[in-house]
């Protein structure tokens, strides 16, 4: 069985790496020549609404899926006359538009920030007056690790803001002052099949994540499946799909969706009993999923922007490398750590180990 995967970073590099020992190959479809899935797939490299590469890759793979959400439409849908693609097309056209996809949260009542669509200036003036600040103003698309959003405080310029995120589409959404950010990956396979891992917190540092712990038996994990379980049926996913949220008390405040495997879940390579990666391959083939239970306590630690230390990160016990191949460049996402202890306080013990190394 061959999978197709629009995109070649880390992420399909990580499904391959979880499908061989199913005995699954992959083609990935990828305009950068030094794309890091490309050592271990076929390498179709164009860009992604070239439609003769489309056509080659449907003749080569038995099955599409993607690596990110900014996958253009017409290409999924030309896929799709052809062959299987899976999370479903509807999925990605409302996880790419951040309107979309908080009305859609709002018609599952899964609760979320209030937030107002902006046009142009004029709407955004009525939009802050319908918030209130702080706010924040997000381009409606191609938002992603903090890039395409604008904090606008008292006294701040709306034209400023409006030029900063170039005055396209947006939403002004309210800053909320949350106590923790969470994120729930959840899997729904081509038969119905459902399973949820547990809830991982999440750390953000200037827009883009950090550091993903794996929270036991906490409180909110309920509900989190419960607003999962509405989107997944809803939209009769088949996958992976990963909901970020802001915690506020007992409420879980959906901030965005994410259509494919996630960097919150990196931690069930070593963490859980099935990784996202392979849980999200059973998936889209139809067959059965695997546990998702936590193996002992994990976290997650993101390498951004430089290569670490390699001997000293493998001189810790309980710590697994991934580094994804790619070259530094700041802000660039080229590996991670995944830390697995048998207790919550030997794992905040190892993570400060593992601070003053990296
Ligand atoms: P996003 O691209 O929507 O995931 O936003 C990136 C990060 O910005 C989030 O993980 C939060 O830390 C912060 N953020 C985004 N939206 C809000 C909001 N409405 N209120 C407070 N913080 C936010």
């Amino acid at each position: 069985m061959k999978i197709g995967i629009l995109g070649g970073g880390q992420l399909a590099r990580m499904l391959a790496l979880a499908g061989y020992p199913l005995g699954l190959d992959f083609v990935v479809l990828e305009p950068a020549a030094d794309a890091c899935a490309a050592p271990l797939a076929g390498h179709l490299r164009a860009a992604y609404d070239d439609s003769a590469a489309l056509r080659q890759l449907a003749a080569e793979v038995d099955l599409v899926t993607y690596e990110f959400e900014s996958v253009p439409a017409a290409a999924v849908e030309q896929l799709g006359m052809s062959l299987p693609v899976f999370p479903p097309a509807n999925s990605l056209a409302t996880a790419r538009d951040r309107s979309h996809e908080k009305n859609l949260f709002r018609e599952l009542e899964i609760e979320t920030a209030p937030f107002v669509e902006v046009h142009d200036l004029q709407t955004l003036q009525l939009a802050v007056e319908q918030i209130g600040l702080p706010a924040i103003l997000k381009t409606r698309t191609l938002g992603y690790d903090g890039k395409g959003q604008q904090v606008l405080r008292a006294g701040d310029g709306l034209q400023v803001a409006w030029e900063a995120i170039g005055q396209v589409p947006a939403i002004l959404e309210g800053l909320i002052e949350f106590e923790r950010e969470v994120s729930i990956i959840a899997v729904r396979s081509a038969c119905g099949e459902l399973a949820f891992y547990p809830l991982a917190e999440n750390v953000h540092e200037q827009g883009i994540l950090r550091l993903s712990t794996c929270l036991h038996n906490d409180s909110h994990q309920p509900l989190a499946e419960d607003y999962a379980r509405r989107v997944l049926e809803r939209l009769d996913y088949v996958g992976v799909l990963a909901i970020e949220f802001f915690q506020v008390g007992s409420h879980l405040l959906a901030n965005e969706m994410a259509p494919r495997v996630h960097n919150s879940g990196h931690w069930t390579i070593e963490g859980a009993e099935t990784s996202q990666f392979e849980n999200h391959l059973r998936a889209i083939l139809g067959l059965p999923l695997g546990g998702t239970a936590a193996v002992e306590h994990a976290a997650m630690v993101n390498l951004i922007g430089e290569l670490p230390d390699v001997p000293a990160i493998l001189g810790l016990k309980n710590t697994h490398l991934h580094l994804y191949g790619k070259a530094p460049r700041a802000g660039r996402k080229v590996g991670h750590i995944t830390i697995r202890e048998i207790s919550e306080q030997a794992l905040q013990e190892r993570l400060l180990q593992l601070n003053k190394v990296i």
